[in-house]
């Protein structure tokens, strides 16, 4: 993910394998011309990932890889090679902790995710779902106004069952 102004037209390094990192680097690309991708081992892209990759200007690299933070600059060295950075995202996929949730019996996706209604409602009365553990777009803004929602309709809800009065 990325909101764009520490990228804007800078040297960003995309670290993963496969999907994901692919269309994190492409995603990155139209933010600025200089991403490099580098798979911790040997890369896996597609073909037609590799043939996009240099349409699009993204050089593309195998590791192994070692990392290094100087004052203004990530390295990524590669082999006999080392690149500077501005900025590193690892594209390395993520695990959704959603055990809990399902413990009790909320709905999952085939990822994980907890399904939940416009109001942040899971399938259980009185549990609720915000952030990047529900299916949707996993940004900050988004969980902050998910979290939102989630809380006034918790407050909504518990009027209902039980006028809150001061
Ligand atoms: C590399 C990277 C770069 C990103 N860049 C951006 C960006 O530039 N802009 C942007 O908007 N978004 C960005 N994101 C996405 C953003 O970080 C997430 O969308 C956001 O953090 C989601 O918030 P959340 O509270 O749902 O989940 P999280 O921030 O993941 O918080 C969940 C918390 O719950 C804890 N937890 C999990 N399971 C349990 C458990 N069983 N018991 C107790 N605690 C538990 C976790 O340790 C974690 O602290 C980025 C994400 C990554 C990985």
């Amino acid at each position: 993910m990325c909101d764009g102004f520490e990228v804007t037209d800078k040297r960003v390094g995309v670290v993963g394998r496969g999907a994901n990192a692919f269309n994190e680097a492409v995603f990155l690309r139209s933010y600025t011309p200089e991403v490099k991708l580098f798979s911790p081992g040997e890369h896996d892209l597609e073909p037609h990932q590799q043939a996009r990759s240099r349409e699009l200007g993204i050089h593309f690299q195998n590791g192994p890889l070692e990392f290094e933070v100087e004052q203004e600059a990530i390295l990524v060295r590669a082999g006999t090679a080392v690149h500077r950075f501005d900025s590193l995202y690892p594209a390395l996929g993520s695990d959704v902790r959603s055990e809990l949730a399902s413990c009790v019996g909320a709905t999952l996706s085939d990822e994980g995710c907890i399904h939940v209604d416009d109001h942040q409602r899971t399938n259980i009365p009185g549990l609720y779902a915000a952030g990047d553990v529900v299916i949707g777009l996993d940004q900050i803004s988004h969980a902050m106004g998910q979290a939102g929602i989630a809380a006034t309709t918790i407050r909504i809800d518990l009027c209902e069952r039980s006028p809150l009065v001061r």
